[in-house]
């Protein structure tokens, strides 16, 4: 099955934060939407000594590339040419448009209330918003000893409802790896050397370079947080195992990352989004598993495996041997599935709407709670192919 090929349709919820309705293919800068929401707002004071040294820091960065980070250009760094199209589209960061208004991206948008345009502009210059995605992605291959969120909190409820899911779904999930992604390895120079020349092919010094400096700007600035503001983990994804010479063979894996989990705690769904959206996640592996992406391309397509794997996770966490959720969280789980719907229709991210998301996930829990056996669980094939017969109404909604 995952032989020679990186399986390409492997990103899941990845909420590159509200980056507007144009997709651009290459784009791995999450902070464009920062920038244009907080770059009016007063910069703040550094001490004269720190500010000098960001400033020569800074210098550094060859003209074409800071007045680039200004317009509505990427940043300077580029991903290593050879790996650049495995990384994207392994990773294919994902915009929401219509629902910038949900509680959980209106709490990210606070979050961010207190960036200044030169924290963006150095953030945006480091590439700092996609190096804890990217040193997951790449460097976070093994779910020992792990811990999701910043202190712990969402561990053992990840790991219970990881090892369930293994047993609940009749797919080869034995070598899914499940790890985190911490906004602190950005104070961790090791793993920025480690990203930097891996994931944008930086020779040593250059790698050297910017490891220096951003180890600096989060140093200098309490508004990053020591790397655990949300903004750096709003991500979570599942990935197939692909070949990544000279650094070895990245496994099947799932990424949750600390901000994202934050961000519907924070919102009134701390005891459901966890599950929720690893439950999601696992969904894209009996995908892989089944072989259900096909060649089929572009937001239709999208669409239905986002639909499915909302429905698998539905399916799990209120079936009576999955998660056995009541009403009353099942109701949580499904809004939590409302407020990662997007409306960019013409993305080939596309996600389906609030609504049919919502729908996706009522079908799923339907399916288990008027099951004539409760004690029977589905196979994989059989509720995909319920759910293939039930996509065109859910459609519809
Ligand atoms: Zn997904």
């Amino acid at each position: 099955m995952k032989t020679n090929r990186l399986f390409v349709a492997a990103v899941a919820l990845i909420f590159a934060f509200t980056l507007g309705c144009k997709k651009e293919s290459s784009n791995i800068n999450p902070g464009d939407a920062a920038h244009s929401k907080a770059s009016t707002r007063s910069s703040t004071t550094l001490d004269p000594v720190t500010q000098r040294k960001l400033a020569a820091l800074y210098a550094k960065i060859p003209v074409d590339a800071r007045r680039k980070v200004g317009g509505k250009s990427k940043v300077k760094l580029e991903l290593h040419p050879e790996y650049r199209d495995i990384i994207l589209k392994t990773l294919k960061l994902e915009e929401s448009s219509c629902n910038d208004n949900t509680a959980s991206s209106q709490w990210l948008d606070q979050q961010l209330a207190d960036w200044n345009s030169t924290i963006i502009n150095y953030v945006l210059t480091t590439a700092m918003l996609d190096l804890p995605t990217y040193d997951a992605l790449l460097f976070e291959n093994s779910s020992a000893n792990q811990k999701f969120g910043a202190e712990g909190q969402y561990t053992q409820r990840l790991t219970k409802a990881f090892k369930d899911l293994k047993r609940f779904w009749n797919i080869q999930a034995e070598n899914i790896v499940l790890a985190p992604m911490h906004g602190t390895m950005l104070t961790d120079r090791a793993k920025l050397l480690r990203t930097y020349k891996a994931a944008f092919g930086l020779d040593d010094p250059s790698a050297n370079y910017y490891a220096d400096f951003v180890l600096a700007i989060v140093d200098a600035y309490p508004q990053l947080r020591g790397g655990n503001h949300p903004m750096f983990s709003f991500n979570a994804f599942a990935q197939s195992t692909f070949s990544f010479p000279p650094y070895g063979v990245i496994p099947d894996k799932i990424i949750m990352g600390d901000g994202i989990m934050d961000a519907f705690a924070a919102t009134g769904y701390a005891d459901v989004a966890p599950q929720a959206i690893l439950a999601h996640e696992f969904g894209h592996h009996i995908q892989f598993d089944l072989n259900l992406f096909g060649n089929a391309s572009g937001p239709e397509a999208t669409r239905r495996t986002e639909l499915m794997a909302d429905a698998y996770a539905a399916y799990y966490l209120s079936h009576a041997r999955g998660a056995s959720m009541q009403w009353k969280r099942v109701q949580l789980f499904l809004n939590v599935f409302f407020n990662i719907g997007d409306c960019s229709f013409t993305s080939d991210g596309h996600h389906g709407t609030p609504t049919q998301r919502m729908a996706a996930a009522r079908w799923g829990y339907d399916v288990a709670n008027k099951a004539q056996k409760q004690g029977h669980i589905l196979t994989a094939q059989e509720f995909t192919r319920q759910f293939e017969a039930q996509l065109p109404k859910l459609i519809n909604q």
